[in-house]
């Protein structure tokens, strides 16, 4: 058969770029020796998940710990799939937690090695699915959906591999003849691949993050070129990770099962093969059972999700890194100054198999980074979350900035030894600081003594008060008031004679606390009273008489 007249009636294109010019185009980067090139490859459906989170880190410590270039490709092959503005989002998501692109799709600087869209690449794999043509290595196959799912139905019954191959890949060896009258039909057709491979040969494999493994020889004709013209994700690979040079291909374990075929693909192109490193999946514990994080199922896999729910970003990543190498949590402990950057991170010592991922283990993650913040700091996090997340009241308290730092201060408990941790997330946060504006003060009273207690207590005390007492004098007074309530103001004396007191100083204190706060817990509360300030504590104390 007259290869070259055949391959150029399937790819009649005109101006195809020559192989050489490719390879000029495209030329081997200039980097320092052992600098790794790796890249995040997500298709923009629009969902951006905590896996590609997961790659995208372990891709970008990758880059940047050798001084290499982790780039964004994204792989929109399948048009059915495209998602309006997903690559924007994918851009946005992964800027949040701090991950940036060296080069790819709308990201300035050097973009050389571009378009980083599959789609705009097009001529690209075009040229090269010609010479595979023109070798012999590829060929035109004719069957229609129904007849595939009829081999696929035999094959099925037979309990064989399911797949276009051996005996099953009918169009392989048709003639000349017949080939050409199927064109003449105009027919769609898709491009496969000849596949040289054979099953019963093995090879052993390493994998930069499972170690050594076993590959079996690819034998499938697999799809390159589908019949819009447009490449499968196999042989769009082989083409872009070659002519992007990337030196390390980390991806999900799910492609493992299509690594014989890349290698083949990358053999038959004549493209020397780069590293591969499979990630493992991130699982749960759900009901005692390990599973695979669910997009049905687990909020917690949508990216999203930890922008909404107000989680701080570098809290996500530290957590992330602990998943990522086992030995993070050590080093983050012995060098608890240093950003996670500092990390020698690598991907030898990643996870072989199910990672497991906990939310109650982020938290505390989350809970000690956002301790380690200082209030301004803890400010600018906050008002982040309520300027996109927050209600209209919410961002009206954040205008007052000076007045919620003094907040934030007490809550935190900055300046003290021990740091308070009570933020989890951004939400949370907001919500510890509604108490100190009237209109999010909606205090459900809730005083464990009788009402002329209250009554006594909280006038006694209101008296008395008076905001220029530091500490010492405002307690003082409340055990004054609290004596004058008939509390015990000392707790020697309650101790010897429970019954002649109502109760002792801080059931004294608890009345107030929950005039001032709605609550029976809260911060230091001559502080909170500080911060209020005299006419709005007043205030509250005569609204919470009975
Ligand atoms: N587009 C593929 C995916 O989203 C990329 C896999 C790869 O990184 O090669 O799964």
């Amino acid at each position: 058969m007259d290869l070259k007249k055949l391959a150029a009636r399937l790819i009649p294109d005109e101006n195809l770029p020559s192989l050489e010019e490719c390879e000029r185009a495209y030329p081997p980067r200039k980097l320092n020796e052992g600098a790794e090139v790796t890249r995040l490859a997500p298709s923009p459906t629009g969902f951006i998940h905590l896996g590609n989170l997961y790659s995208a880190l372990a891709d970008e410590r990758t880059a940047h710990t050798t001084g290499g270039i982790f780039y964004l490709r994204i792989e929109d092959t399948d048009e059915k799939r495209k998602v309006e503005g997903a690559v924007e989002s994918v851009i946005r998501s992964l800027d949040y937690f701090g991950i940036n692109f060296d080069e790819g799709a709308e990201i300035d600087g050097e973009n050389a090695y571009g378009p980083y869209y599959q789609r705009r690449r097009a001529p690209i794999y075009r040229a090269f699915a010609k010479d595979l043509l023109e070798r012999g290595l590829a060929y035109p196959c004719f069957c229609t959906e129904e007849e595939l799912d009829e081999i696929r139905r035999v094959q099925t019954e037979n309990k064989e591999i399911t797949g276009y191959y051996g005996k099953y890949a009918v169009w392989r060896d048709k003639t000349e003849e017949e080939v050409y009258a199927a064109l003449e039909k105009g027919l769609p057709f898709v491009i496969r691949l000849k596949s040289q491979g054979d099953v019963n040969i093995k090879h052993t494999f390493r994998d930069a993050i499972k170690g050594s493994i076993t590959v079996t020889e690819n034998n499938q004709d697999v799809v390159i070129l589908k019949s819009d013209g447009i490449p499968t994700y196999h042989f769009a690979h082989a083409v872009d990770d070659h002519f992007m040079r990337t030196t390390l291909v980390i991806r999900g374990e799910e492609w493992l099962s299509s690594l014989p075929i890349h290698i083949e693909l990358f053999k038959v192109l004549g493209f020397p093969l780069p590293r591969y490193g499979h990630t493992c999946s991130l699982m749960k514990v759900d009901g005692g059972t390990k599973r695979k994080l669910s997009k049905r199922k687990d909020p917690e896999l949508s990216l999203d999700f930890y922008r909404a729910a107000g989680y701080y970003p570098q809290a996500v990543i530290k957590y992330l890194m602990t998943i990522l190498n086992s030995n993070f949590e050590e080093w983050a402990a012995k060098n608890p100054e240093k950003d996670y950057t500092a990390f020698p991170f690598s991907v030898s010592k990643m996870g072989k198999s199910g990672a497991l991922f906990d939310l109650d283990k982020l938290n505390d993650v989350s809970r000690d980074e956002l301790s380690k913040l200082s209030p301004e700091g803890m400010y600018e996090f906050l008002n982040g979350w309520v300027k996109e997340f927050g209600t209209e009241a919410d961002r009206a308290h954040f205008e007052n900035r000076e007045y919620v730092i003094k907040i934030l201060a007490l809550i935190m408990g900055a300046g003290q030894k021990k740091r308070r941790k009570d933020i989890e997330r951004a939400e949370q946060g907001v919500r510890l600081i509604d108490y100190f504006f009237d209109d999010t003060f909606t205090p459900e009273y809730s005083f464990r003594t009788d009402d002329e207690t209250v009554n006594k207590m909280l006038s006694a005390f209101a008296r008395t008060y008076d905001e220029s007492d530091d500490n010492s004098a405002w307690f003082a007074k409340l055990k004054t008031a609290a004596a004058a309530a008939g509390f015990a103001s000392e707790n020697s004396e309650y101790k010897l004679n429970p019954e002649a007191f109502k109760g002792n100083v801080s059931d004294a204190a608890e009345i107030v606390r929950i005039a001032i706060t709605g609550s029976p817990n809260s911060p230091d509360l001559c502080t909170v009273m500080s911060i209020l300030g005299e006419q709005r504590s007043l205030a509250r104390i005569a609204a919470a008489k009975r």
